[in-house]
């Protein structure tokens, strides 16, 4: 069986550097999970499907022409990783993300990452839906306050004006839709281990997880 490690928790609590970090440790592949969810999106907007279309979201996630090339996402052979990252698309993608045809399309696509040596998977509903039999469940959070504040640092990084309050207010929104969706709401996972990294940085993070990771280990 090919090992699954999932990291859930809410926006910007740092999965996805998280899971980057410890798949490079281990050698293993990723899953950004909150990319397929963008780019479906970002199809979406292109071919002018309402956000409110159960139907036609979920036609667009089974017929993407998707290619990922390590970290970058190519839909119909264009390069998006950059717009998938815009906060109009992410604001969509958290819509959309609540509507079960749009998740069930995206099902297969999603454990289809599961390849050898092994994958670090991250999103909302790695360790509930996607992959319940992973080896390692991790459920990471942070305050509001300390998410708010490392968007900003992100934004302010790539010279982009944002302010804290609005920031804050967004992502307890997205927070308050993934976890009050009918289907696969986000919450942990009952094996899973929850880590706060409000005051933790990555090294400190990832040197934790190594540890709960190598005591999983058959041998
Ligand atoms: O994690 P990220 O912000 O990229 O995800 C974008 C949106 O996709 C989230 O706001 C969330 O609503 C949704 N999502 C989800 N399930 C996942 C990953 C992301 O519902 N496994």
């Amino acid at each position: 069986d090919i090992p699954v490690l999932t990291i859930d928790g809410p926006t910007a609590s740092g999965k996805g550097t998280l899971s980057a970090c410890v798949a490079d440790r281990l050698g293993y592949h990723t899953l950004d999970s909150g990319s397929l969810y963008r780019v479906t999106a970002l199809a979406a907007r292109r071919a002018g499907v309402a956000a409110t279309d159960e139907a036609g979201l979920a036609a667009i996630a089974r017929s993407m022409a998707l290619r990922f090339e390590g970290v970058r996402v190519l839909l119909a052979g264009e390069d998006v990783s950059d717009d998938l990252r815009d906060e109009a698309v992410g604001t969509m993608a958290s819509q959309i993300s609540a509507w079960p045809a749009v998740r069930a399309a995206l099902f297969d696509l999603q454990c289809g990452f599961r390849q050898l040596p092994g994958l670090v998977a991250d999103g909302r509903d790695m360790g509930t839906v996607i992959f319940p039999d992973a080896r390692l469940k991790i459920f990471l959070t942070a305050t509001a306050a300390a998410r708010a504040e490392r968007r900003l640092n992100q934004l302010i990084s790539k010279g982009i004006p944002a302010s804290l309050e609005d920031l804050r207010a967004d992502l307890e929104a997205r927070d308050e839709r993934d976890r009050t969706r009918a289907t696969a709401p986000l919450k942990p996972a009952e094996d899973a281990l929850l880590l706060d990294n409000s005051q933790l940085g990555i090294e400190a993070s990832m040197q934790q997880v190594v540890v709960w990771w190598n005591a999983r280990q058959p041998f």
